[in-house]
This record gives C-alpha cells, sequence and structure tokens, in this order.
C-alpha cells in the first residue's frame, strides 16, 4: 500500500514560532504509520496559526511518529510505536546506541522521536503540552484518552469530545503516558476512521483547540476555535461527556470470545443486556453502563472495557479529594501499602480489595491495575513536576 498524501521531509512537520513567550505545545501525528489524517490535520492547524503568527504566544511544534512505517503507510515495521516509553526501555535503547550495537527500524525512530521531543522541551519558554493524533480502522466516533490528573483533566476538559478516563492506564509504554511522567499535560486522541476526511476535520478542531487550551492565544481570539467547538459538539451526539474506565474484561484464544454485533467503539448499555458470548456462557452488562473498544477484528487480550459516564459531581468530588491529598493516608489502611521504589504505586493485598472497592482507589487517580500474584498493585500517573497534584 503506498501512501496517497504529502509524506513529511523529515521528523519535524513544521513549527509555529510566536515572539512573546508562552507554553509550548507539541504534537505527533502518524507514530502509527498508517494512520495519516493526522499529518493532514496538523498541517492545517499550522498554517491557521502561521497566518496569525503574531497573536501566538510560545510555539506550536508537530513530529511525525513513525517515519518509516508513514513511508510505507503501514503501522509500524518491527513493533508499535506506542508501547515502547517505559523508562526501562529507554534506559536500554539508550544504552544499545551508545555501544554501537545494531538497532532496528523503530529504534532509530524512538531515538530520533524523544530527541526531537526532547529538544523542544528544552527550548520552551513555558509549560509544555503534549497531543498525539491517532485514528482507527473502524468507523466509531473521535474520543479524548489521557492518565487521569487534575492537569491534565483542565487540559483536555475544553474539547467537546468525549473524554476517556482509565483506558491509558490499561496499556503499558504509550508516548503521552510517558512525557505526562516528564511533566509536559498530555492527551492522545482517536479522530475516526483512517480514511474519512471528517477525521482529518476532527483532529484539526482537537489540535486548534487544544492550542488554545494551552493558552498558545487568547482564548476566544481566534475565529476558527468557534467552529472547531462547534463540529466536536455535533460529533460527540449523545454520549456522556466523561467516561470512565471500571473494568477490563480480559480474554484468551481459550475462551472463544465473540462480541455480539452492533456496539460502537463508544456505546450504552442496559443492565442485563448480551454483550459477549464465550464457551463458558453469555456476558451480559452487570448494571448500566458503557461498553468501551469492543473486540471485533484480530485477536487480543481485551474483549471490551466497561464503563460508565462520569458525572459532574463525581468530577468535583474526585478533585476536592485530590486537592485535599487524601491519598497520602491510604497507606494506613490494613493491607495497603505504597511501593517504596515508585511512591505512585499502591500494594494492596488481595484479600482486602473486596473491601476497599476499586472505586476509591480510581476517584483519586490509582487506575492502573495490575495483578502480581496474590497483590493488586494501583497506580496513578507519576509526573517529575511533584507540585502540579
Ligand atoms: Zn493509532
Amino acid at each position: 500500500m503506498s501512501a496517497a498524501y504529502d509524506l513529511p521531509e523529515g521528523r519535524e512537520i513544521g513549527r509555529v514560532v510566536g515572539d512573546a513567550p508562552g507554553p509550548t505545545l507539541i504534537v505527533v501525528a502518524g507514530i502509527h504509520g498508517n494512520e495519516h489524517a493526522g499529518l493532514s490535520a496538523v498541517r492545517r492547524a499550522l498554517a491557521t496559526l502561521t497566518r496569525r503568527q503574531g497573536r501566538v504566544m510560545g510555539e506550536l511544534v508537530a513530529f511525525a511518529g513513525n517515519l518509516g512505517a508513514m513511508r510505507l503507510g503501514i503501522r509500524y515495521r518491527e513493533r508499535d510505536m506506542n508501547r515502547v516509553w517505559t523508562n526501562e526501555r529507554i534506559a536500554d535503547l539508550e544504552a544499545r546506541a551508545r555501544s554501537g550495537e545494531a538497532l532496528d527500524a523503530e529504534d532509530h525512530e524512538q531515538l530520533e522521536l524523544l530527541a526531537a521531543i526532547r529538544a523542544a522541551i528544552a527550548r520552551a519558554r513555558g509549560p509544555v503540552y503534549l497531543i498525539d493524533l491517532h485514528t482507527t480502522s473502524a468507523h466509531g466516533l473521535p474520543f479524548i484518552l489521557f492518565g487521569d490528573t487534575l492537569k491534565q483533566r483542565k487540559f483536555a476538559s475544553v474539547i467537546p469530545l468525549p473524554l476517556l478516563m482509565g483506558l491509558e492506564e490499561a496499556l503499558d509504554g504509550v508516548l503521552t503516558a510517558y512525557f505526562t511522567q516528564q511533566g509536559c499535560a498530555t492527551f492522545a486522541v482517536e479522530g475516526g476512521q483512517h480514511d474519512d476526511p471528517g477525521s482529518v476535520d476532527n483532529l484539526e478542531a482537537v489540535v486548534l483547540l487544544g492550542a488554545e487550551s494551552a493558552g498558545l492565544f487568547g482564548s476566544g481570539l481566534l475565529t476558527e476555535t468557534g467552529a472547531a467547538h462547534a463540529l466536536l459538539d455535533r460529533r460527540r451526539g449523545d454520549l456522556p461527556r466523561v467516561m470512565e474506565v471500571v473494568s477490563r474484561h480480559a480474554i484468551t484464544a481459550d475462551d472463544a470470545f465473540v462480541m455480539e454485533p452492533g456496539f460502537l467503539n463508544l456505546a450504552r448499555a442496559r443492565a442485563g443486556q448480551l454483550l459477549a458470548r464465550t464457551r463458558h456462557g453469555e456476558v451480559r452488562a452487570p448494571k448500566d453502563g458503557m461498553v468501551i473498544l469492543p473486540l471485533y477484528q484480530g485477536q487480543g487480550a481485551d474483549g471490551f472495557f466497561w464503563g460508565r459516564e462520569m458525572s459532574s459531581t463525581r468530577m468535583r468530588v474526585s478533585e476536592v479529594l485530590r486537592h485535599m491529598k487524601l491519598d497520602r493516608f491510604l497507606h494506613l489502611l490494613p493491607g495497603i501499602a505504597r511501593d517504596p521504589e515508585q511512591p505512585s504505586r499502591l500494594v494492596v493485598e488481595e484479600r482486602v480489595t473486596q473491601v476497599y472497592r476499586h472505586d476509591m482507589f480510581h476517584i483519586l487517580g490509582y487506575r492502573r491495575v495490575r495483578k502480581q500474584s496474590t497483590r493488586i498493585t494501583f497506580e496513578r500517573p507519576a509526573t517529575i513536576d511533584h507540585t502540579a497534584e
């Protein structure tokens, strides 16, 4: 498959730098090489801001994610470039590069992208924001996902698409999570189907509103943002503004999992509704809620995610609790310890997870849930900016 769009010549797609200092917004397009809508979208946004350069404070800079795969029109060559952003892997990659070991295609891509983003962070004249642009193979509604910190909620909340919390935390090694940890406010956006021209419009609108939210220009100063807001508000339809993942329906090949037809990527479900069938029987909705990213094609370990709408009251409650830093006391409860190596991680004995509902951890931002033998760990996004939350 060859690409029918203008490929970027190099890692940097373009940049607009205002005379006045201000925030930096980094946009990554095509970290999955077959997702080219983000490239067209960010070029349009760059053109808009270039015309208004006199009003821009700070910098907007866009990078190609997986340049080699973009040139081939494929998702990736050796490995998924959005699963490689862990401290361990980056340290290992840099050590291998220093020792002159042979590196594969995505190793080179990652080192170059990492260097480009670090340089943008180093020259920043204000806070740094990052948006990662994606599209999906199946038709579906656009949505935004991010690690649940208050700073990131604030950054994303001006965009009237569904905001999905707790999904990024279900994945390991994603770009946005790594740069959250480096002190940036980030989110990723799924803009729609790969080849739908509407996906370019959606992602362009997200970049413009993201730039406004970051403070690259005064709120309401660009007429284009009004239209961007109206477009995304229409796209959301009757979906809730904010949703959270409650649990992951993990599957194995052995389960013979078959999703019931008819669910979009985000879909409401009624209590008792049939969601899927497995060789063990039917899977029904435990209560009214949301089916998130149902598995229809290919293989995977996630049948679907189960979620629910997050009311504005619940949002405010969790904000207040976090401002009170209530999570500082969690490790005083029986069966809960704080990981000495990683203070943003709680280690909970499995026998007490029936007593403390997962909800208690989620509301405090501890949404990364992992099982380790008889323990379950709950982790919130760590960040080097310890004053942020
Ligand atoms: Zn993608």
